[in-house]
């Protein structure tokens, strides 16, 4: 799919045409669309609800897989609410600073906690609905 004719100044210093793709460090970021800074509100929401319960068991945050590196990185609870907290005030993520050193075994990902959430949830929520007749359950035997 790549029908441009190769640039014969690719990776050149001397390109002329240098610079003009690059928006540089000074140009304003564009502000998150809303429904980008809701899924930011609800990642800032769940981190809440995560850490409060798995930090009592001992983890320490979430491993996230870097699209940009493809590896994973590590980021304690406060490192991802700054991180998020950024990302809404500047409308960019920040350039990664997993934590230093991590234990893998301390870190667990977005999809354990939101299961684990989920888990918690429905053990909380288990007996306090009355099933109104069990004998409809059927069985597949
Ligand atoms: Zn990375």
């Amino acid at each position: 799919m790549h029908d441009e004719p190769i640039d014969p100044f690719n990776g050149d210093p001397a390109d002329p045409t240098a610079g003009l793709d690059d928006p540089g460090d000074d140009t304003t970021p564009d502000p998150l669309t809303d429904v980008e800074r809701q899924d930011v509100l609800e990642d800032l929401a769940d981190l809440e609800i995560y850490q409060a319960l798995l930090a009592p068991i001992g983890v320490r945050g979430l491993v996230i897989e870097c699209e940009d590196c493809r590896e994973p990185h590590y980021f304690d609870w406060d490192l991802l609410r700054g991180n998020l907290r950024h990302l809404l005030n500047s409308g960019r993520p920040r350039v990664h600073e997993p934590a230093y050193d991590p234990d893998p075994d301390h870190y667990v990902t977005w999809d354990y906690a939101r299961g684990y959430a989920d888990g918690v949830h429905d053990t909380l929520t288990e007996g306090t609905e009355d099933d109104p007749d069990p004998g409809t359950a059927t069985t597949a035997d």
